[in-house]
């Protein structure tokens, strides 16, 4: 039986084809062979049978089996099976590992592309499916010793949850540890030690704070050496076959991302192999951080993504005074001011996946080094607004659990909180910006592009060099900073991409000098092309 006026859950649907800007951005972005993989992909996550795993994984949080029956240690965790199937599609479309796997025109768009559609549907899976795309590009070029080829069992479109060494495994999934008790943001406080021992191995001795996915077959750490941090590949399980000593204390108990495990765990002399010089571990570790901090970007604006589909959905079905929620010129305002989030930080998303392509052009690879920490700070801050303001789209159901939308704002936070909290990204943001002259020169050249189609934006694109060299050597004005790049490069991107009504109104309500803009949704100074807007938002 239809209860009246309760409108279906977002389910059912194509991910991928009712996404048009998304569409456009894989065409565009040389990723159209891409397309009918997609196509599939957005199929399998839109179905009613993914949302349940997702819902059934974070119900059921996975557990931590500390001894076996005979009293000996086992430091396994116990996933629901959930779980595992979501593990399984993922890893078979190849997104811990696709472009590596297959460079060509478009790969990471392709991959982004993918990774966008799954944060809309689950988010504690793309964790290790992150860390393990972001460690290869390390371990390739420092190809770390450990008596066996965990690139290929890396690069294998496979999933295998075996705790077997690697020899044995068909796939494998790598983590990282840099956070301790005592600080995180700054790793240089590291106190874990290693020390050589024989054969090119180390033994490492100590604790990490966090250490998500400790069921990975092998971890990059950080620990001190007498020459300085350095970066170390821990496997899970010793060549040998032998449990490598790394004790899992509890499981963190965390507000949301829950179908992922983040453990607290000691080390009493594990083995683990250098990856790179023994004083070199922070530099070993950034250029992984700066995957990771893609698919946080990647990852938000896939969360913003979901919730602003379901509550256009809803809106378009709910009824209110006598009309559709989606056609309360109030409500069309809010819906539509999502709408231009979403888009925004979409290319923001796939505009850095370009500038990791393997024939991305220098300068947008120059930019990237502030754009990326930028849009790390921003879109993840947005999506933390936006489940939010979806969230109270869908009224009191919004607020219950049998919908996404609660969980998509309990994931939103993390994003913004791990590989580099906010302060943290925008300290970088102003460092590159001190230092590195050619990527300052690179986003000039990629905001200049833009100008010439909206009065808001070239006036910004004007004072943005200003901005920029004014910029407080304390790092004071860091957010302000980030902000001003990430929403004057997002509008750049929409100019370029987005029908006119969008870039339009992303400029007119962004960029314009009115003090209460983008202080809530729903403040958009024009709503006339609201009807368009939507129209592209959902298909
Ligand atoms: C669910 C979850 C899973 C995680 N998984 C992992 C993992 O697998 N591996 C791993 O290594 N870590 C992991 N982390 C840890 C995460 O990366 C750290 O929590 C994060 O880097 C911040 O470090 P911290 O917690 O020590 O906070 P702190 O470094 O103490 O920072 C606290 C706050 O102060 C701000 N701050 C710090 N320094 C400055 C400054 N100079 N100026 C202005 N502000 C500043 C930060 O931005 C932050 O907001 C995980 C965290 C969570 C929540």
């Amino acid at each position: 039986m239809d209860f009246p006026n309760q409108p279906p859950p977002f389910e059912g649907f194509n991910l991928f084809d009712v996404d048009i800007a998304l569409r456009e951005a894989v065409t565009r972005d040389a990723a159209q062979w891409a397309v009918p993989q997609l196509r599939a992909w957005g199929e399998t996550l839109g179905s009613p049978d993914t949302y349940a795993l997702a819902d059934a994984a974070n119900r059921n949080v996975p557990v931590l089996r500390t001894y076996d029956r005979r009293g000996e240690r086992l430091d396994e965790i116990l996933f629901h099976p959930a779980w595992h199937a979501l593990m399984r599609l993922a890893a078979e479309a190849g997104e811990h590992c696709a472009p590596w796997r297959t460079p060509q025109p478009g790969a990471h768009a392709a991959r982004a592309a993918g990774y966008y559609l799954h944060a809309q549907v689950e988010n504690g899976t793309q964790c290790p499916l992150t860390m393990t795309y972001a460690s290869v590009p390390v371990l390739a070029r420092h190809a770390p010793q450990g008596g066996a080829d965990w690139m290929s069992r890396i690069l294998a479109n496979d999933y295998d949850s075996r705790v077997l060494p690697i020899a044995q495994k068909r796939a494998a999934l790598i983590g990282m540890g840099m956070t301790e008790r005592q600080g995180g943001s700054d790793v240089r406080a590291n106190i874990t030690r290693a020390e050589p021992d024989a054969d090119g191995a180390w033994r490492i001795s100590g604790h990490k704070w966090f250490f998500s996915a400790p069921q990975c077959d092998a971890h990059l750490v950080l620990a001190q050496t007498a020459a300085g941090l350095g970066c170390f590949l821990m496997p899970r399980v010793n060549p040998d076959g032998e449990r490598n000593a790394i004790r899992i204390n509890r499981l963190k108990d965390k507000l949301g991302n829950r179908s992922n495990a983040s453990a607290e765990v000691e080390f009493d002399r594990a083995l683990a192999w250098p990856v790179g010089p023994a004083d070199r571990g922070i530099a070993t570790i950034l250029e992984m951080v700066q995957y990771t901090r893609l698919d946080c970007v990647i990852g938000s604006a896939g969360i913003i993504r979901a919730a602003l589909a379901s509550a256009l959905h809803h809106a378009r079905q709910r009824t209110t005074f006598g009309r559709r929620l989606a056609e309360h010129p109030l409500m069309a305002n809010v819906l539509a001011d999502l709408a231009l989030e979403s888009e925004a930080a979409l290319l923001l998303a796939m505009l850095l996946a370009r500038a990791s392509e393997a024939d991305a052009e220098p300068s947008l690879r120059a930019a990237a080094r502030i754009v990326t920490p930028a849009a790390k700070y921003w879109v993840c801050k947005r999506a933390i607004a936006a489940t939010a303001e979806a969230m109270e789209a869908l009224g009191g159901n919004g607020y219950i659990e049998e919908n996404p939308l609660p969980r998509l704002y309990r994931e939103a936070p993390v994003n913004s909180i791990w590989e580099g909290s906010g302060n943290i990204v925008c300290l970088d943001v102003g460092r590159a910006i001190r230092r590195e002259s050619d990527a300052v020169d690179a986003l000039q050249v990629l905001i200049a592009g833009a100008r010439g189609a909206n009065g808001h934006y070239d006036r910004r694109a004007a004072m943005l060099d200003s901005t920029l060299r004014a910029a407080h050597a304390d790092g004071s004005d860091g957010r302000r900073i980030a902000q001003a790049v990430a929403v004057t490069v997002a509008a750049a991107q929409l100019i370029r991409h987005a029908p006119p009504e969008v870039a339009d109104a992303f400029c007119n309500s962004r960029l314009a000098e009115d003090a209460f803009a983008g202080a809530a949704f729903g403040t958009l100074p024009d709503t006339s092309r609201a009807a368009r807007l939507l129209e592209r938002a959902l298909a």
